[in-house]
């Protein structure tokens, strides 16, 4: 059995392609980079674990749509070009290619299967335009509600097929490991009254599928599930990875209420940002204006709202009632969930401008894999956000996550169920663009983890004061924000250690240990349990995060040093991490 943690589009694509499912993949691997995939017709059951309801994922809450180059004026390769721009130089290129190649390929066979995409009245498939794409080539659904729809059609596809299991409400604690392969699940289920349940499962290919890590942040447009649980579980198991130093911050989130995004579609259709004297500022910071990759748009508001001592810039939607005479209807038609939220907020978008600000959004980097979702341990997989294949670089282009996850989660799961034990578990060469054919380090620095006693042994760390969340959040965006710089990477660096520290040490002594296939229950409640599962999970990935960003002494794409305010070419590639004492 295959077991898959996390069902957010990579997951269920994952899930799909393991149970041999065939709405997906229809029309065959690209030509890119599949030499090391075994052919067949294999397929096996899978176990679809997540941590909460079924369809809660950052999948679900995707608005703006899902990028392919599949319309008659498009290329695969112009899209792939895009999305090398976009990186700054940290893409690989093999990687992209089979992204926008088979990306293309898989959006067809979905639409073809039922994916219920936005259509005109001739039935042509809708597109949109986003920033730094030079085609209009974003397919959306439900107007500005493209994740949801997706994540409801999938998902569907999943309950259909009576070789994938759900078990929802049960939370990866941790992998676990034998002689270096990995051999299971440790997790906690939910238990019918709502207590911990401590479970696990055995299996010997496991896909982690567990997305982001917006929570890290206390301004972020992720949902509550967004905590680096997947990525943690496999940085304390030993896994290598990747450019954990790049996190992208959106320019626009509503900067009251809960941080709702407000879609770059919004200023693909049109709309300008305004500081507090209704100046009109993205003109005089880069020659695309709104359309500038978000890095350089979310760096500008923040630097205007520190020049305006903390004020909101404002998004003003009115430009587009040059064309949309009556902009109220063309809003709630085209954007009907920005509109009911800000509505709900009392604003009228459609006569006055709305205050927004940056938002931590998503992770570039993450566990490293090869083209196939291997990671650097034998039977671990890992696709979609908790993943890098080396298509995001150093800044992800807009509406090339969902995809990633179709094409990746799909390309993972066949690997998971065509991989001989004899399969190389090797993760892909780190082969960045800026710096193609010349070499590379491919091994990984190898970093101290505070308090880390090998993920399983009982500590003695009851009583130790472990940091809360708001503590976490508030250190990460005043020293791994937006704009960094040595001094406070370097605070972050020693505070972290130390809270992580008292966190691995508090853990074990507060979980108990699984009792093999079958539920033992604790005292504490799934909430509470998890809660401190997430905190410490928040703060490995954390510390992780700061170190990489403190030796990455530059500015690239959505990583700015105030100190380092331009790129350093001698560092135009990725660079690998994993943690010391663990043993691949
Ligand atoms: C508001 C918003 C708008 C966005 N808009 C777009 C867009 O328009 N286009 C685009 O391409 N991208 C967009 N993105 C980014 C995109 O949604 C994500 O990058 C993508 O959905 C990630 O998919 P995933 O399958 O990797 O992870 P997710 O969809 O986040 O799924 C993660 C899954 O893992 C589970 N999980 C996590 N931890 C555990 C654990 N410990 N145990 C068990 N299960 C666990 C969760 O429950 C969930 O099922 C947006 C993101 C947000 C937040």
């Amino acid at each position: 059995m295959i077991v898959v943690i996390g069902a957010g589009i990579a997951g269920l694509s994952a899930a799909l392609a393991a149970a041999g499912d065939k709405r997906v993949g229809a029309e065959g691997l690209t030509a890119y980079g599949n030499a090391n995939i075994a052919g067949g017709d294999a397929s096996d059951d899978v176990l679809l674990v997540c941590k909460d309801e079924f369809v809660e994922s950052n999948t679900y809450h995707a608005q703006g749509g899902v990028a392919c180059a599949i319309f008659s004026d498009d290329d695969p390769r112009l899209h792939a070009e895009d999305t090398m721009a976009a990186g700054h130089g940290l893409c690989d290129r093999t990687a992209v290619d089979v992204l926008t190649d088979e990306g293309a390929r898989h959006v067809r066979e979905l639409i073809a299967a039922g994916w219920h995409v936005d259509r005109g009245e001739d039935g042509s498939v809708l597109r949109g335009l986003e920033a730094a794409h030079c085609r209009s080539r974003v397919v959306h659904a439900g107007g500005d509600a493209t994740g949801k729809v997706l994540e409801l059609d999938v998902s569907a596809m999943v309950r259909e097929n009576p070789r994938i299991h759900v078990l929802e409400h049960a939370f990866l604690n941790d992998l676990i490991m034998r002689d270096g392969h990995v051999s299971g699940v440790r997790l906690t289920v939910r238990g019918a009254d709502g207590e911990a349940e401590s479970r696990t499962i055995d299996a010997t290919r496991v896909i982690l599928a567990t997305g982001g890590a917006g929570r890290l942040y206390p301004y972020t447009t992720n949902p509550a599930v967004a905590t680096g649980d997947g990525l943690a579980a496999a940085l304390r198991a030993g896994a290598q990875v990747t450019d954990l130093e790049f996190y992208q911050f959106h320019p626009t989130a509503m900067a009251i209420g809960e941080h709702f995004l407000v879609s770059e579609a919004v200023r693909g259709e049109g709309a300008v940002l305004l500081d507090e004297h209704g100046h009109r500022f993205m003109t005089d910071v880069d020659p695309r204006a709104e359309l500038a990759p978000r890095d350089v748009v979310a760096c500008a508001n923040f630097r205007t709202m520190q020049a305006q001592g903390g004020k909101p810039v404002m998004l003003d939607v009115s430009p587009m009632a040059k064309e949309n005479p009556d902009l109220a209807a063309f809003l709630r038609h085209r954007f009907p969930t920005i509109d009911a939220y800000t509505r709900s907020l009392g604003f009228d978008w459609s006569k006055e401008p709305i205050p927004v600000a940056p938002a931590a959004h998503y992770w570039m980097g993450g566990i490293r894999t090869d083209l196939f979702g291997r990671s650097s341990i034998p039977g671990l997989y890992a696709a979609g956000e908790c993943a890098r294949t080396g298509v995001q670089g150093a800044n992800r282009l807009a509406s090339n996550s969902l995809l990633e996850g179709l094409v990746y989660g799909y390309r993972a799961g066949l690997a998971t169920v065509r991989d001989a034990d004899d399969a190389v578990w090797q993760p892909q060469t780190l082969d960045n663009s800026a710096i193609t054919g010349l070499p590379v380090a491919q091994e990984p620095m190898v970093l101290d983890m505070p308090g880390h006693d090998g993920g399983n042994a009982d500590g003695d760390g009851a009583g130790a004061s472990v940091w809360d969340r708001g503590r976490i959040e508030n250190e990460m965006w005043k020293h791994v924000g937006v704009l960094r710089d040595h001094d406070g990477l370097a605070a972050a660096v020693t505070d972290l250690a130390g809270a992580l520290a008292e966190a691995n040490a508090a853990v074990p002594a507060a979980v108990p240990a699984a009792v093999h296939g079958s539920g033992v229950s604790g005292a504490a409640s799934y909430a509470d349990r998890i809660a401190m599962l997430e905190n410490r999970n928040l703060l490995t990935v954390g510390y992780v995060e700061a170190v990489a960003a403190l030796n990455r002494c530059e500015s690239r794409g959505a990583h700015t040093r105030t100190d380092y305010a331009t790129v350093n070419p001698t560092i135009a590639h990725s660079i690998a991490y994993r943690l010391k004492g663990t043993s691949c």
